[in-house]
């Protein structure tokens, strides 16, 4: 970033962000693709950096606890200090001119997969007592109720029948 640091405020780069491959944020954040635009503009106070950023992660859903691809954007607006100002920002740019994006990007990531984090809006999740996923084979009383009532045996035990040969 060296070059709009050297610039006059107001100054502005608009620079392509374009992982399509496994990226590593963090120790333990790891994102499958990652894409969007960020413009840096020079302001008095170092660089401003705001856009949004399309990012696919994989993660576990919290009710059925099937991996999924959370597919959301971020959207980001921060000021990176030069010379660092931790008044003003916990971000700076650092002696080389350059920008961390992995710490900012940590963060925005963290907030939104807190909150949004099943695999679809209707997911059914696990059967509270077989521990079975109800995406793929439904509640027990589903099943029960998918048997034909066969008169005087009780439908539990005309699932067993059917499993009988
Ligand atoms: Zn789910």
């Amino acid at each position: 970033m060296g070059f709009l640091l050297s610039a006059g405020p107001g100054t502005y780069r608009e620079i392509p962000i374009a992982f399509p491959q496994r990226l590593q944020v963090d120790d333990d954040l790891y994102l499958d693709a990652l894409a969007g635009a960020l413009t840096l503009t020079r302001i008095s106070e170092g660089i401003l950096m705001q856009g949004s950023l399309r990012v696919s992660h994989l993660q576990e859903c919290d009710r059925c606890l099937d991996a999924f691809v959370n597919i959301f954007d971020v959207t980001l607006a921060e000021l990176f200090t030069s010379p660092p100002d931790a008044d003003k920002s916990v971000f700076f740019v650092d002696g080389d001119g350059a920008i961390d994006l992995a710490p900012l990007l940590r963060e925005e990531i963290l907030i939104e997969t807190s909150y949004r984090s099943v695999c679809a809006e209707d997911c059914r999740g696990l059967d509270a007592v077989t521990g079975h996923n109800l995406n793929r084979e439904g509640t027990s009383q589903e099943l029960l109720s998918a048997v034909p009532e066969i008169p005087g045996i009780d439908p539990r035990l005309a699932v067993l029948k059917q499993l009988l040969p």
